[in-house]
């Protein structure tokens, strides 16, 4: 490998930046030219490229979202598309290809191996930490720190009114942000897609809390939960069937996904870029970076797309506990 491309595609994350600097940095390290490629996809079939140098990274380590901009790219999902954007690598002798995103840019990447056998690997970045292989994708722990801090802001507002707050976090189908958020900033109640508690005895826990002489509640709903149609709706529900509470809904939104990454977030992404371009330089191909057991490890992409992630039994036993 002479010539390594790194992109950054799908949603955003906090330390992307980092991530991009780590794969620059580690290519210079070992004397290979790296290249950036701006929107994803996009920029790749439009041979959008700009070349990077060990000090073309500086100061974006604390930096959230991405220098390259991110894309998604309906083109990259034909064949002429893909062909177009072997082409674009080709006319610069790029002969690696780094991804930063999540589940969707790897089926990209790996549909674009499989077709081209272009050399390809993969680095988990989405606040969701939905993808299988890794205990933590890049950006993760900054929405954490990001939504305890909201939910703390929240908090104070709710017990100086006696209100009943439901917070809605992001993490698509999984309830990872929900459950460590939720047992972070003291919630009463945490709504996750991976555990059905049912309208009644959600009510009944509410009302049971408020029994035991709690003048506030914050109830944390994950936006992939399907207790309630949408968030207001289960809103609606709780005020018809519970007295004595002003009930509020906030939704945190895009806010989750921005900030300067934590420092975690920064050195996991340092970690995962020499993980990624070592990995390569070794002659792999088609995997992975993540962390398991506190280790950098290789998972085969195909892998990583299929795999499910699985809710920490342990930690909802802990919210349970803390709930009483
Ligand atoms: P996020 O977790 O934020 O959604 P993601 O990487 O999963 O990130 P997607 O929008 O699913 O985001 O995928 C990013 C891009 O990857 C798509 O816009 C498309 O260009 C490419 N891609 C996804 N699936 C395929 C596929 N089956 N074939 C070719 N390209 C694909």
């Amino acid at each position: 490998i002479k010539k390594v491309a790194v992109l950054t595609s799908g949603g955003d994350s906090p330390g992307m930046n980092a991530a991009i600097r780590s794969v620059v940095r580690t290519c210079a390290y070992h004397h290979v030219e790296c290249i950036g490629v701006y929107r994803g996809y996009e920029g790749l079939i439009e041979g959008d490229f700009l070349e990077l140098n060990a000090r073309s990274v500086k100061g974006i380590i604390n930096k959230g979202g991405t220098m390259l901009k991110s894309a998604r790219s309906k083109t990259f999902r034909t064949k002429e598309g893909r062909e177009q954007a072997y082409k674009s690598l080709k006319d610069k002798n790029v002969d690696g290809l780094v991804v930063i995103g999540g589940d969707g840019s790897f089926t990209g990447a790996l549909v674009f191996n499989q077709e081209f056998n272009f050399p390809v690997m993969g680095i988990p970045g989405t606040i969701d930490n939905d993808i299988f292989g890794t205990t933590h994708t890049l950006g993760f722990d900054t929405a954490l720190n990001t939504v305890v801090d909201a939910i703390d802001k929240i908090r104070d507002t709710a017990s100086s009114h006696n209100r009943l707050f439901f917070v809605e976090v992001m993490g698509r189908d999984v309830g990872h942000i929900a459950l460590n958020c939720g047992i972070a900033g003291g919630a009463e109640e945490i709504l996750i897609p991976e555990e059905d508690l049912g309208l009644e005895r959600l009510v009944e826990s509410l009302n049971k809390s408020k029994k035991s002489g709690k003048s506030s509640s914050i109830v944390i709903v994950a936006e992939g939960d399907k207790i309630g149609k949408n968030i207001f709706e289960l809103k609606d529900y709780v005020d018809e069937n519970m007295e004595g509470y002003d009930v509020r809904v906030s939704v945190l939104g895009h806010m989750q996904r921005g900030g300067a990454p934590s420092c975690f977030d920064r050195v996991l992404a340092s970690r995962m870029g020499v993980k990624a371009v070592e990995a390569m330089l070794n002659g792999e191909s088609n995997y992975m970076v993540g962390l398991k057991n506190g280790k950098m490890e290789l998972t085969p992409l195909d892998h990583a797309i299929k795999g499910k992630t699985k809710i920490n039994l342990e930690l909802l036993r802990v919210s349970d506990i803390m709930s009483t």
